[in-house]
């Protein structure tokens, strides 16, 4: 190929390499999706490969943003893929002095168990007045930012039939 200039035609100025070149999402499949951070709900491009997700990256079809993302949106790749996330957790024990880890496992365990001798031992049936209330005020749930709608969902759905009323989320999306 050669391209036209006011001298004449000269030949093409991109070498060989840089024509072999492709994108490294080329072969990837591309999902839509929304940017989990914020109320502006930035459209974001997520290329999977090998059942992996490799990038997150803006939309250009977005309305909203037109392919931008803010210096947080643009870092959602590393809630998925993040060599620095934790992967057991810190206990300390009642009137213990030093943290000991524990794996998730345990953790999940731990909380299941507990959630489980607070619904037994503190639902309501009754107020003082003698009104049903079926409910359990020892719980409370604070949901996370990250959290999408559906996420939020399953969560209410979950604590509402334990009986759980103080059900908060910082829903965004
Ligand atoms: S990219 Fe930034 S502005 Fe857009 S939704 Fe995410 S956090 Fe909000």
């Amino acid at each position: 190929m050669a391209i036209r200039n006011y001298v004449g035609f000269i030949p093409n100025p991109i070498s060989k390499r840089s024509q072999a070149l492709r994108s490294r999402l080329g072969d990837a499949q591309r999902h839509i999706s929304v940017c989990p951070f914020c109320a502006v709900g930035c459209s974001q491009q997520v290329f999977v490969r090998d059942g992996r997700v490799i990038d997150i990256e803006g939309n250009p079809d977005s309305p909203i943003s037109a392919g931008h993302l803010c210096p947080k949106g643009a870092s959602t790749y590393q809630l998925l893929n993040n060599p620095n996330r934790p992967t057991k957790v810190l206990y300390r024990a009642p009137g213990g002095t030093d943290w000991e880890e524990r794996p998730l496992d345990w953790a999940m365990e731990r909380i299941a168990q507990r959630v489980k001798d607070a619904r037994d031992s503190d639902f309501q049936l009754h107020d003082a007045s003698g009104t049903r209330v079926n409910r359990l005020e020892t719980i409370a749930s604070i949901g996370g930012a990250t959290l999408d709608n559906e996420e939020n969902y399953l969560i209410a759905k979950l604590l509402r039939n334990l009986g759980v009323v103080h059900i908060t989320n910082q829903a965004r999306i």
